[in-house]
């Protein structure tokens, strides 16, 4: 364990910074059954600063048990949409009233710029609140059916879901998952990443304070192959959303298999962001620049292969290395920080790894090694290659941290197809004030999601989701709604009953 001093010596300390931290099943904090311990990292010294309790099997198992009692037997399951509104309103509140802290804390564990973990702790909040009113505004569908009879749906929660996340924006993508669940009268297990287990400790004291019964929400810390893995074959959860790499979601895909379970699942990207000669360059640049290196780069929406039209492609790429240049990598902590320190020594390693293929991939214009004055520590000056063939790795495998590959291309069709020559479908950028070619090229390309002369702005009833190896199933809105619960029919016959009988009546 590092004492608060060392730390301090390389960037800040919040004050008051747990050193260990613990499970959290039916309402109480509790260490690992064998009491195994693991090492939490601060990106900035790279100094073991947090120990965390290692879940494994005997310990997802009392988090399921507790869960499933909540949901058989405890109120939650059975409280109208509009009282359980009422309880994710006031975790919103808390949210909202604390979000300095949590943005504090967080950018202190992840490595993320402070003033991008504070948007990411009000996010949550929303994420809440507008889970909250949707489970109250949603009209159930009620069918008038000739012969007297109404069907309608009845949405009922599932039972015990499990929640599976990764580091990047850990609380928000939480929050993501843990608004519509319990929205909808579902309980939970969750299993935060463990490169940043820090955020996910403070849900257990917002939740308590708000008012959501014992047993409803539970968490095991530990590690994918251990907490992750049991919790994903735990006969008890028939629900696992998961969002993280693509090759894990077909390990859990595969383990699922068996028991049939339902599966939301958000995975990795390596979307095109292509600009016609047409577009607003300096609109263009600005938001493929900010879409990149927000958040680290470590963002699965990361616009991460720019598609430039020869016609302006010289002009962009020089436009785009200099503002590359421009960005202020810093500590976390710093309000002026741009680009942070990336999350753990193995990621920055990954991610060191490929900015070295690609000095033989690519024509390096920007970066391409750690910024000046950062001796320690996971950073990486933002990084930029251009003229990178689709043959590349560096064009091919997501990432996931500030670099970026341009490509030229010639015509639509060639864009098109440098658009679609991945693996992956989660998003994609089209930068051009042609309509007619905008929304033809949105039609055509492998993505998820589409945005058009826009970054990354959308509204949380769209639906948010990948196709290819990028993912299964959408979340936002009322995806969100239906994946966490059963829609069950009931048909019901007002009058005489006329049904189908055999010998008494005509056949209906
Ligand atoms: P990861 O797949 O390594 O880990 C994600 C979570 O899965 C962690 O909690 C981990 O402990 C757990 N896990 C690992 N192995 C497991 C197993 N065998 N069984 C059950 N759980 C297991 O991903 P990561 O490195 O934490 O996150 C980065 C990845 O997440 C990137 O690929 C990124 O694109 C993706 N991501 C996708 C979205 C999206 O919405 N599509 C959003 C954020 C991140």
């Amino acid at each position: 364990m590092t004492d608060t001093a060392t730390l301090g010596a390389q960037g800040h300390v919040p004050a008051d910074l747990p050193t260990r931290i613990q499970h959290y099943v039916d309402g109480e904090l509790v260490d690992s059954a064998d009491g195994a311990t693991f090492d939490v990292l601060d990106p900035v010294s790279n100094e073991v600063y947090l120990q965390a309790a290692a879940g494994k099997a005997a310990d997802v198992d009392r988090a399921v048990t507790a869960a499933r009692r909540a949901f058989t037997e405890g109120p939650w399951p059975r409280m109208l949409p509009r009282e359980r509104s009422k309880v994710l309103h006031r975790i919103a509140d808390i949210v909202e009233s604390r979000d300095a802290r949590l943005a504090e804390l967080e950018s202190f564990d992840s490595g993320l710029p402070i003033t991008q973990a504070l948007g990411q702790a009000r996010r949550a909040a929303e994420n809440f609140r507008f889970f909250a009113d949707l489970v109250v505004a949603q009209a159930d569908d009620t069918f008038k059916v000739p012969g007297r009879q109404i069907n309608y749906v009845n949405r009922k929660p599932i039972g015990v879901a499990g929640l599976i996340t990764p580091w990047n924006t850990p609380f928000m993508l939480e929050s993501w998952k843990l608004g519509p669940a319990l929205a909808t009268g579902n309980t939970v297990v969750l299993k935060p990443a463990e490169f940043t287990p820090l955020s996910a400790s403070l849900w257990a004291g917002i939740f308590a304070e708000a008012g959501l019964p014992s047993g409803v929400f539970n968490l095991v810390n530990g590690l994918g192959e251990e907490a992750g893995d049991a919790l994903v074959k735990h006969p008890d959860v028939p629900l696992i959303s998961f969002t993280g790499e693509s090759r894990t979601g077909q390990v859990i895909f595969g383990n699922a298999a068996p028991f049939l379970k339902g599966l939301s699942m958000e995975l990795g990207g390596k979307s095109p962001a292509i600009v016609f000669a047409d577009a607003d360059l300096e609109a263009a640049v600005d938001a493929t620049v900010y879409g990149v290196f927000s958040l680290n780069g470590e963002r699965c929406t990361a616009g991460s292969r720019i598609l430039v039209q020869r016609d302006v492609y010289d002009e962009f790429v020089e436009r785009y290395a200099a503002q590359a240049k421009r960005v202020k990598v810093g500590f976390p902590h710093d309000p002026d920080t741009e680009v942070g320190a990336l999350v753990h020594p193995e990621h920055y390693d990954k991610v060191m790894s490929y900015v070295e293929i690609g000095k033989s991939e690519g024509r390096l214009v920007a970066g391409g090694g750690r910024p000046e004055g950062f001796p320690a520590g996971n950073f990486v000056a933002p990084t930029v290659f251009a003229d990178v063939p689709p043959s590349a790795r560096i064009f091919q495998e997501e990432i996931f941290g500030p670099v970026v590959a341009i490509t030229p291309f010639d015509t639509d069709e060639e864009a098109l197809a440098l658009a679609n020559d991945t693996r992956y479908g989660l998003a994609a950028y089209v930068w051009t004030n042609d309509l007619k070619r905008a929304h033809n090229f949105s039609q055509a390309v492998d993505a998820g999601m589409v945005w058009l002369n826009s970054n990354n702005v959308r509204d949380l009833r769209t639906p948010f989701g990948g196709v290819k190896a990028s993912g299964l199933g959408h979340e936002g809105g009322y995806r969100s709604i239906d994946f966490y619960t059963d829609q069950q029919a009931v048909h019901i016959t007002l009058g005489e009953v006329h049904n189908p009988t055999f010998g008494k009546h005509e056949h209906l």
